[in-house]
């Protein structure tokens, strides 16, 4: 048996095993994390940096940050008549990682158990959607962690005081997380707790992209006199314009890189474009402080960000015993520079911040398989409960308790002599309009006991496990009639 961790990461996925003790990172081509990106043409599969290369030719077969639909109903790519949902996207990234873990280690025919993490905000259908697609690639599915707590896990064996406070910091291609965790008790018997949480779900390495790629846009219209802002303003054909954006994009996200190890970065892209008859080259040189002063704007709302959870939550920076820097755009200097002097702290940046929670999933999955290890404690992020009478709504497990959980609650009928009783499953916070709340799914239980209306007694079990599955059990106390259902999204 082989166990891997997964970071299925909406920019980024990245997979690793513990081997001998040491962290070993599945490759992909020459590298050795996978772009979870999806391309589709001509009946071919692409994914990762080959797709990301194909997307400037074929824009239109191209899907990216997935992940960001996760668990919707409504969200269907359609490339040449065939359909992908964003589970169907997971899947095929995951059964790419599934046969390259296969091929670097010469599996055959052995069972891969696997972690896979999720955000910390993601509800349990979506929870759900990214188990099924582990499952759908060829994984046993072993749990399913949280970032910010696989990001912990990581650095356990330097984590051993008996009371810590970590304040995770998760700035990736498009999300910034924010995590407060507790760590207590010694060695083997170490819990991990999600205390508070935060962030900006549209914020991320996206964003300083862009920064850049605005840079290159104003260069080309005072340098050329075009003006690229939008495909209407360029005179260019919508396909050239798409593939000319992709290719400023990744021509962005390439020096921002560049800049994280050097001061200044030459941009040079020979024959960018052709406008009538001419072709258009961009040669422009940006410093790391150009790129940190027009980044102003976004690090604000990082810096207010930090200091909401901070506040909101009467934590002072005493409070933090440490500070994990996770995220491939933790690496910028002038991030990592201001989480450092915030908090006045060092934070860990020995290892690629990029690959922090694959390997804290690692570790976790090799010790679920040896059974040793971290008990992992975490909050369940939104509500969860039924429709009650007045289209309101009753939390039967309720946010931010600590999980694995299970807990009963008695309901009773609303109508005279009532034969079933409808049980509708909703997540979300408004108990005064259910239709607020994210719908579950629903099923009857017939078979009750006929009584006056107010009567029956009827059992409604919550019962939230470890991998965030949610099961509902309802049970009429007099008929024994009972009904059991794992939750999936309606
Ligand atoms: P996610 O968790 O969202 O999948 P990652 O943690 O892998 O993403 O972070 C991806 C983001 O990190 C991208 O925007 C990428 O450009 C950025 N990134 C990766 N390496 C660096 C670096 N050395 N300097 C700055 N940004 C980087
Ligand atoms: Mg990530």
């Amino acid at each position: 048996m082989f166990t891997v961790g997964i970071d299925l990461g909406t920019t980024n996925s990245v997979c690793c095993t513990l081997k001998d003790g040491r962290y070993e990172f599945i490759t992909f081509g020459r590298e050795d994390s996978l772009p979870s990106v999806f391309l589709y043409q001509d009946g071919k599969k692409s994914f990762g940096s080959m797709a990301k290369r194909k997307s400037s030719v074929y824009a239109a077969n191209y899907i990216n940050s997935s992940k960001t639909f996760m668990g919707s109903n409504e969200k269907v790519w359609d490339i040449d008549g065939k359909e992908f949902t964003p589970t169907d996207v997971a899947s095929e990234l995951l059964l790419h990682m599934y046969s390259s873990i296969q091929n670097q280690y010469h599996l055959v025919n052995e069972d891969i158990e696997a972690v896979i993490t999720v955000p910390e905000y993601f509800t349990s259908n979506q929870i759900d959607e990214t188990k099924k697609a582990g499952e759908r690639a060829g994984f046993i599915v072993k749990r399913i962690v949280t970032e910010p707590v696989a990001a912990a896990i990581a650095y356990g064996h330097e984590i051993e005081g008996s009371n810590e406070k970590l304040f995770i910091f998760d700035l990736g291609g498009g999300t910034f997380d924010v995590a407060v965790l507790s760590v207590k008790g010694q060695s083997a018997n170490r819990v991990f707790k999600t205390e508070k949480l935060g962030g900006d779900k549209k914020l991320g390495g996206d964003d300083f992209d862009e920064v850049l790629l605005n840079m290159m846009l104003s260069e080309l219209r005072k340098t050329k006199g075009i003006n690229l802002a939008s495909q209407s303003q360029s005179g260019l054909d919508a396909k050239t314009y798409a593939n000319l954006r992709l290719k400023l994009k990744f021509a962005a996200e390439a020096a921002k890189r560049e800049l994280s190890e050097i001061d200044s970065y030459n941009i040079v892209l020979a024959n960018l474009f052709e406008k009538d008859g001419v072709q258009h080259s961009l040669d422009m040189i940006v410093t790391q402080k150009q790129f940190e002063d027009k980044s102003e704007d976004l690090m604000d709302r990082i810096k207010q960000e930090v200091i909401k959870v901070m506040k909101n939550n009467d934590l002072s920076k005493d409070d933090i015993t440490r500070v994990i820097l996770v995220g491939g755009s933790s690496q910028i200097p002038f991030v990592r520079d201001y989480v450092q002097s915030f908090f006045n702290k060092s934070p860990y940046s020995d290892i690629d911040l990029s690959k922090i929670v694959a390997m804290g999933a690692a570790q976790l999955a090799y010790n679920t398989a040896q059974g040793i290890g971290d008990v992992v404690q975490d909050m369940i992020s939104h509500s969860l409960g039924i429709e009650i009478v007045g289209d309101k709504f009753s939390p039967i497990l309720k946010k931010d308790s600590y999980y694995p959980i299970e807990r009963t609650e008695e309901f009773t009928t609303t109508a005279d002599n009532q034969s079933a009783i409808e049980i509708n499953v909703f997540e979300g916070e408004d108990i005064f309009n259910v239709n607020n709340n994210e719908f579950y799914g629903g099923f009857e239980l017939d078979n009750i006991e006929r009584a006056p209306k107010g009567v029956p007694r009827i059992a409604v079990t919550f019962k939230f496990d470890e991998s965030r599955l949610l099961t509902v059990t309802v049970t009429d106390m007099k008929t024994g009639s009972t009904k059991t259902k794992t939750m999936k999204k309606g």
